[in-house]
Formats: structure tokens, sequence, C-alpha cells
């Protein structure tokens, strides 16, 4: 019989590299009272916006995308799965929680996480200021140094609904090497 492929015991195939490739987007509307936007938060950062996220959680994007590659590339189920928005525990939910969850079942599979890289496509504000700051927080939620963690940001060029403001993508990559 196998594993329960939702348990955090259960290994991921015995290979040496894993990758995973995590993506999210928000749609983001006016901050109350105009609507019903939370906070921007993005990498554990929050930013100072006008507009910001519906979302059941915190809608950290940013967060949810790195959370699903780190638990795509152990081939387990993906951040909805796990974290379902129809769960009242997770109203609000600071996503570093879900990011935790992922990186401990990347521990209990044998695999160590070697590095992350990630994309933020946000038409305003300019990331670039808060780069750095997003880059070390979650190097430290997932206990990286700096070196191995990178964000990039970029904006949609003005077009679609991204370029228009109304939502925010992400895109991570994730690689692991299994521990010796
Ligand atoms: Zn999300």
């Amino acid at each position: 019989m196998s594993a329960n492929p939702t348990s955090p015991q259960s290994p991921a195939p015995d290979q040496p590299f894993r990758i995973g490739h995590g993506y999210d987007l928000h749609r983001l509307e006016p901050r109350p009272p105009a609507g019903h936007g939370k906070p921007l938060v993005v990498g554990g950062v929050t930013l100072d916006h006008g507009l910001g996220p519906i979302a059941h959680s915190d809608g950290d994007a940013l967060l949810h995308a790195v959370t699903d590659a780190l638990l795509g590339a152990i081939a387990q189920p993906d951040i909805g799965q796990l974290f379902p928005n129809t769960d009242p525990r997770h109203e609000s939910q600071d996503s570093a929680v879900f990011l935790e969850e992922a990186a401990k079942r990347v521990r209990a599979a044998h695999y160590e996480i070697l590095n992350l890289d990630a994309t933020v496509i946000l038409e305003a504000p300019k990331l670039g200021p808060v780069k750095a700051q997003i880059r070390a927080r979650i190097a430290a939620l997932l206990s990286l140094s700096e070196s191995q963690v990178n964000i990039k940001g970029k904006t949609h060029e003005g077009v679609d609904a991204v370029g228009e403001g109304r939502a925010i993508e992400t895109h991570a990559v994730v690689l692991l090497a299994r521990r010796a």
C-alpha cells in the first residue's frame, strides 16, 4: 500500500534533484470603504497602495506561488488543496503559515532548497524599493541565505488586467536537492 500523499512524512521519489513551479494571481480592488481589497502584502511585506487583493487569506500572491513551487517539487497537493479557502481558520491568515508548512514537508521528504527564483508582475506600486526587504523576509522564513533567494519585479506594460492594475501575478521556481 502506498503512503498517504498528503502526509508530511510521505517521501518524494528518491531523486537527487527536484524542480518545482508555482503561479498565482489575485484580483486587486480598492481598499475599504470603496471596495473589499485587503492590505497589499507581497512576500510578507505590506506595500502602501490604494488597491489590495481579494482573498480568503491575506492574499500574499508571492508567498502563495513559492508555497506551490515547494509543494509541486515534492509532488504534494497544492496550496488550495491543503488550505481550502472554505476553511474559516484561514480567513485573513498570514500566508507565512502556508509557506512554513510547505517547507516542513520538503524537509520531511528529505530534501533541502538549493535556490528560489520568483517574479512579481505588478503595475503599481514599484517593487524596487522593497525588493531587498521581501528577499530577506522569504530567506528568513525558509532558513536560507539571501544568495539563495531572488525576486524580480516587472510591470505588464499597461495591457490586460495586470497591466491595468486590476491584478497581481506571481511566478516562482525552486530547486531542491536530496539530503545526504
Ligand atoms: Zn493566492
